[in-house]
């Protein structure tokens, strides 16, 4: 059964085909500037060149237009015909309290997205124009939506409720949600393989650390805390964006500095975190590199601030969840810097955390970076959405 990925994004868009006999990837790849002069497609597989097809796509149907063509391609694709794509799963990011879990769609599941765009209002419209897109195309080929906020909806009333006027919860939909969600659910069944254990019996922290970043406190097998909230906005403070900020810094940009909503939207998503910070960039090999060869203060301001962040919240989620077994570091970052790790886990020894430096120098592997005998036992596990998109696919398909 081979399933295909895509995971649509305003002006570009990601695809995996996945065989799941072996859970193995035939080929990947990248669609970039959609409906904007430039548009190139980018397919890699497995022990070749990569494929590159550059001609205008006007839009996200001629787009995967293209995907299906390179897929199918005599020379540079990977199956016969389009009949060997069983089905498809999309990844949506919004699927707000009617979604638990993955579906497959129908209009009634189309109309409910619908309703969620108010909720990711950059984020949903895409998505459904790539399903759109996908059933037009292949009519008659099941469609399966996972949700980045579906893993979170077992969160407790208490936790996701925010202490603002109820009605705003139940008549606007503003409360936590979450993001991520098919991340940490990956990586956290993924270390209870590691652990040789059950995930209902492990009380894990996951640590999406990426240049979106959030963490996840489970228990029971259940997400039942989570830094992101009613948007992706929330929590540590990420790349570009604030993370959580007094909302009294909003109102006073706009009354004393007379900043618009925009400007103000534009700040605290894409001017503030640790490009805020640092002035240098978004990208943390960037502001690592300026902090630690060219010793420049706010960059390394802006990593200490950064790296506070995190373990402010490993600390809370110890708490909410009475102890901890293991922490999970995942995504860009957490998979790859092995300063970050260290910077994060130091003087977090009173919860029973000891790194191991040696084990800890791995990038992109899933190991235990721990020492032996450590109370809480600490991971790096490569984060792999598309493959849990998938395996929810032949779930819902089969
Ligand atoms: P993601 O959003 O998961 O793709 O993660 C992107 C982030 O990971 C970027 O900010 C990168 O700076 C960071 N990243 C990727 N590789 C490394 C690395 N080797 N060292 C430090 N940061 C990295």
């Amino acid at each position: 059964m081979n399933v295909l990925v895509v995971n649509c994004g305003s002006s570009s868009l990601k695809y995996q085909l996945i065989d799941m006999k072996g859970e193995v990837v035939l080929a990947k790849g990248l669609v970039e500037r959609i409906g904007i002069e430039g548009s190139i497609l980018t397919q890699k597989v497995e022990g070749r060149e990569k494929y590159i097809i550059k001609q205008p796509m006007a839009n996200h149907k001629e787009a995967i237009k293209l995907v299906l063509g390179a897929l199918v391609d005599s020379t540079n694709g990977v199956i016969k015909d389009m009949s060997e794509i069983s089905a498809v799963g999309h990844r949506v990011v919004h699927g707000g309290e009617k979604y638990s879990n993955s579906v497959l769609i129908d209009d009634e599941v189309m109309k409910a997205l619908d309703e969620c765009s108010k909720l990711a209002p950059l984020h949903n419209p895409p998505n459904i124009t790539g399903i759109n897109a996908c059933k037009e195309l292949m009519p008659t080929t099941p469609m399966v939506a996972v949700f980045d906020t579906a893993f979170h909806q077992t969160i407790p009333e208490y936790a996701y409720i925010y202490p603002l006027p109820y009605e705003l919860y139940t008549e606007h939909g503003i409360r936590k949600y979450g993001f991520h969600g098919t991340s940490h659910r990956y990586v956290a069944s993924k270390v209870a393989e590691l652990m040789n254990d059950d995930l209902k019996n492990l009380k894990v922290i996951t640590c999406h650390l990426g240049n979106g970043a959030s963490i996840a406190a489970i228990k029971d097998g259940k997400s039942i805390e989570t830094s992101m909230g009613f948007t992706p906005l929330e929590g540590i403070a990420m790349g570009t964006r604030s993370g959580s900020i007094d909302p009294a810094i909003v109102t006073f940009l706009m009354k004393e500095l007379n900043y618009s909503i925009d400007e103000v939207n534009d700040v605290i998503n894409k001017k503030s975190g640790v490009y805020g910070i640092s002035g240098v960039s978004s990208d943390f090999r960037d502001i690592e590199d300026a902090a630690w060869k060219e010793d420049n203060k706010r960059a390394e301001l802006a990593l200490d601030v950064f790296h506070y962040k995190v373990k402010k919240f490993i600390g809370s989620y110890a708490a909410v969840m009475n102890g901890v077994d293991c922490v999970v570091f995942t995504a860009g970052l957490g998979e790859n810097s092995p300063e970050t790790r260290e910077a994060i886990c130091e003087g977090l020894d009173y919860l029973g955390i000891k790194l191991d430096k040696e084990k800890n120098k791995v990038r992109g592997k899933a190991v235990e970076i721990s020492v032996e005998g450590s109370k809480v036992k600490v991971f790096v596990i490569p984060t792999d959405e598309e493959l849990m998109i998938a395996r929810d696919v032949k779930e819902l398909v089969k």
